[in-house]
């Protein structure tokens, strides 16, 4: 399966590169600093250019960072999006350090922003499941839930959820968890 509805909002799920979607927000797999790194954070202010920098370093200097489970928003800077919203997963240390709640904030604090930006549709990494290690199905179940039960607590407040898989693998990864979804969620 690749996409479901959820209170009026489209889930879906599409193999491609995070910093080329069309939706009105990306999200970036951030880190707590804002200053940039590697994977989808790199690749994030090398398409978009230094402006989205320069509002990380802004809001740096107004709260100190962003801490592990929130979310904030700068400029997209030159890619097709209007916005793009920061948020830092947990780095994974074995699942007993408090990593799927704070995986599920950082997904629920970002479609959060974006809904209170009034924007209506978002594009996903697969946050923590990089650099931080946490295990892909794992980490699919909890974006796939949080994004359901955001989507009927918010009921049409998006249009489309999407979640970009940078690989067949982790495609195939989250088709199966949204199928698990689908039987547990949706019955
Ligand atoms: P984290 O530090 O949160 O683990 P990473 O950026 O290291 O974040 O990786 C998160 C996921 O994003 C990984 O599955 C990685 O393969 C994938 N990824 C890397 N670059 C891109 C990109 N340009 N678009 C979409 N996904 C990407």
């Amino acid at each position: 399966m690749s996409q479901i509805t959820a209170g009026n909002t489209t889930i879906s799920l599409v193999r491609g590169d995070i910093t080329e979607q069309d939706t009105d927000v990306v999200v970036n797999a951030a880190n707590t600093s804002l200053l940039g790194g590697g994977g989808v954070d790199g690749a994030i202010h090398k398409a978009g250019g230094p402006q989205i920098l320069e509002e990380c370093r802004q809001i740096r200097a107004a709260q100190g960072g962003c801490k592990t489970g929130e979310a904030v928003m700068t400029t997209a800077g030159q890619m097709k999006a209007s916005k793009v919203v920061h948020t830092v997963g947990p780095v994974w240390a074995g699942g007993s350090k408090g990593e799927y709640i704070l995986l599920e904030r950082a997904y629920d604090n970002s479609l959060n922003l974006v809904r209170k930006a009034k924007l209506k549709t978002v594009a996903f990494p697969s946050i923590s499941t990089g650099a931080y290690r946490f295990p892909t199905e794992q980490a699919a179940l909890v974006a796939l839930g949080t994004m359901v039960r955001f989507a009927r607590k918010h009921e049409g407040a998006l249009d489309e959820i999407r979640l970009v898989l940078f690989s067949d693998t982790d495609l195939s990864v989250y088709r199966k968890a949204l199928d698990e979804v689908q039987q547990t969620m949706m019955g």
